[in-house]
């Protein structure tokens, strides 16, 4: 790891009323000393009222605050500077920073040096990348819950047990030649693999949860044109977004409008009216429709009195609406169908509830620990496969005992990869490269 000592702004680029100039490294404490052009040492967690001094100026007076190796963010001596949000100030002042030997950080680097000097773990190195960009108050409790180790308690739990199953195996392959494991401690190690399997699992599926909270759900509304898709969907989201218009087509791309449902992100999305057609920017507009469609999480389907629904294949566990009631009452008989007037919002809370439930569904068990980026899942996965192997091996005799263990050992490294406490170049990139500077 670079050991220069490195500065950025913490706070968004901008006019505001404060902003945050961090330094981290060997050198922020002689940086900090020089930009205030003060010998007196910063005590950890102290505030100082102090000059900022540029090119021998006194261009701004701050609040300087040390966080002392190794009871900072980074584990290194950390100097934050609280100055006025503006942007030359802040341009002024890191240009100084450097000058007086530190180098702009880059993206993520105050969380990664965090994570190599073992202040926090990969899983809340991630969590802290997710707070910052989460979406929603929950999705924000749910990374809160990660960086204070959630999962981590639950991964640890797993790896203790796996531990010591692999103890008792590695000890019966060491003193008999035919490994013949004792009935109880058998029973013992069975009974913790199972359980670590059903943990791993839950963890597994916890990922669908996740993501609700950490990439947000997306419902889409279908029906022919002019069946009134803009109209509720306007409605429901109190704004007007899309163009509505009597002639059919009028919305030949998508409209992507973001709110928050229940807590979780929420794109709306509303699509070109889907029929046959030989104009090509529409027929593009479909196409994109349909692959909006297939990676929805909730569908409205559409129709009214002289405009049926649209069939597509692939479709499941649309809710159906049938629109303009104030034209014509929806007179067929399924009970499952929401009877709307987009334009005079009638029926239209009914179906929001309806909706709302659909959502509730989605984000169940957020209590529990939930998994939300595609290299926790994808560690997951692979520990689940190893301890399921290793579970099925183990059920069948004892000849298979150095196989099981074989995969229990997989099974651990996996765990450490997952957690971070072993790791690659690789991965490390894709964490961090998710990040933004100053953090
Ligand atoms: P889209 O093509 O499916 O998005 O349809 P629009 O939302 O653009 O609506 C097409 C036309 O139907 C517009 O003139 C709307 O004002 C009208 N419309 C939409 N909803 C209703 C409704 O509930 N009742 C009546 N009478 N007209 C509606």
């Amino acid at each position: 790891m670079s050991t220069n000592t490195i500065v950025s702004q913490s706070t968004p680029y901008g006019f505001s009323a404060i902003a945050i100039i961090r330094l981290s490294g060997k050198q922020a404490l002689s940086i900090a000393s020089k930009l205030s052009n003060n010998k007196v040492s910063l005590k950890h967690q102290k505030q100082t009222k102090r000059a900022v001094i540029v090119n021998n100026k006194k261009i701004d007076v701050g609040l300087y605050t040390a966080f002392l190796s190794p009871r900072s963010y980074t584990g290194e001596d950390v100097v934050e500077i609280s100055c006025h949000g503006n942007i030359h100030v802040c341009e002024a002042i890191i240009k100084e920073c450097q000058a007086l030997g530190a180098r702009l950080a880059e993206p993520g680097e105050y969380t990664k040096r965090a994570f190599l000097n073992g202040k926090i773990n990969l899983l809340q190195a991630e969590a802290v990348a997710q707070l910052i960009s989460a979406k929603s108050i929950e999705a924000v409790e749910q990374q809160t819950k990660n960086i204070s180790g959630g999962i981590t308690k639950k991964i640890k739990n797993v790896k203790d047990l796996l531990l010591s199953c692999l103890a008792h195996i590695e000890y019966e392959l060491d003193v008999s030649e035919e490994p013949t494991i004792p009935k109880k401690t058998k029973d013992g190690i069975k009974n913790d693999l199972l359980f670590s399997l059903k943990e791993i699992e839950l963890l597994k599926t916890s990922f669908k949860t996740g993501s609700v909270f950490s990439s947000g759900i997306k419902i889409v509304f279908i029906g022919k044109p002019n069946v009134g898709k803009s109209t509720l969907a306007n409605k429901i989201l109190g704004v007007e977004k899309s163009i509505t218009n009597k002639t059919p087509g009028t919305t030949r791309d998508l409209v992507f409008t973001e709110t928050t449902i229940e807590g979780v992100p929420t794109t709306f999305v509303d699509t070109a009216g889907i029929h046959d057609t030989k104009n090509e920017i529409e027929a593009e507009g479909i196409k994109r429709s349909l692959t909006e469609i297939k990676a929805s999480d909730i569908i409205v389907s559409l129709f009214c009195h002289n405009l049926e629904v649209v069939d597509i294949k692939e479709l499941k566990q649309e809710i159906f609406v049938y629109n303009k009631e104030d034209v014509k009452p929806y007179s067929g008989t399924n009970k499952n169908v929401f009877s709307v007037s987009a334009i005079n919002n009638t029926g239209v809370k009914h179906l929001m509830k309806h909706i709302k439930k659909r959502v509730g569904l989605l984000k169940k068990n957020s209590a529990e620990p939930l998994i939300t980026t595609i290299r926790q899942k994808d560690s997951i996965d692979k520990i689940h496969t190893t301890i399921s192997v290793a579970c099925n091996l183990f059920n069948e005799n004892n000849q298979e005992t150095e196989l099981v263990a074989h995969e229990l050992r997989r099974s651990i490294s996996h765990i450490d990869l997952f957690t971070g406490k072993t790791t690659t170049n690789d991965i490390l990139d894709r964490v961090f490269s998710n990040f933004c500077v100053g953090k």
